[in-house]
């Protein structure tokens, strides 16, 4: 069973979380304030954080970077009331995998958690150590990626994209589907974030004046061949 740190100070919106996650089968806990919530993240054992962006005693995105920097992978969705970019940019910044604005549905976050397991799923406990493909090698436990003999220093979002890429060799991927897959948005917006981050990430493994390893396919996403 999931278990799940829940940091929110109103206390109404906590326990219908809570309540909700509970009848879908999460094991939860709930901290009414930053430095309260910090504490607990560090000291128990915990399968992803939901975390609020304004708290008492300590905000949002100072929770999340003192998380970061304890524990690199531990999966933070950060609940924000405010849907402006810069919020959005800064919780990611700070290290959150993911945001949810609220209002939100019960069954929006439900499927950004569905997503969020499933993607570390993908990314973290497979047997697997390292995937090739051509002169690229990504060592998954370290999470380094090199090409040939030199390492490519890549974003996180960057290295999960990639990663998505090389687990699909000749499979056509869909913009759609990378969003959902390496950002865990579960509906199609927002999908030209997906080029911009392709083009990132051509322009650190591609060889010069060669074809990218990352094909387009013209209206419909990318292919890796
Ligand atoms: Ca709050």
């Amino acid at each position: 069973m999931p278990k799940l740190l829940i940091i929110e100070d109103e206390k109404n919106l906590a326990r219908f979380i809570e309540l909700e996650l509970n009848y879908e089968g999460y094991e939860t806990k709930v901290a009414s304030d930053g430095r309260n919530g910090l504490q607990l993240a560090l000291t128990e054992t915990w399968d992803a954080i939901l975390l609020d962006l304004m708290l008492p005693e300590l905000n949002g995105l100072e929770v999340c970077r003192r998380i970061r920097q304890a524990n690199k992978t531990l999966p933070i969705i950060m609940i924000t009331a405010r849907d402006s970019v810069l919020d959005r940019v800064s919780g990611l910044d700070s290290g959150a995998d993911d945001y949810i604005v609220k209002p939100f549905a019960i069954e929006e976050l439900l499927a950004r958690l569905r997503s969020l397991f499933r993607r570390v799923e993908a990314l973290g406990t497979t047997e697997l150590t390292t995937i090739t493909f051509k002169d690229i090698v990504v060592e998954l436990e370290s999470c380094v990626v090199k090409k040939g003999d030199k390492v490519i220093g890549l974003t996180k979002r960057e290295y999960d994209l990639l990663v998505i890429f090389m687990s699909n060799i000749n499979i056509v991927l869909t913009r759609e589907v990378l969003l959902n897959k390496v950002w865990g948005y579960s509906t199609g917006v927002e999908t030209n974030v997906v080029d911009v981050y392709v083009r990132y990430l051509r322009n650190k493994i591609d060889d010069q004046n060669q074809a990218s390893f990352i094909q387009t396919v013209r209206g419909t996403g990318y292919v890796m061949r």
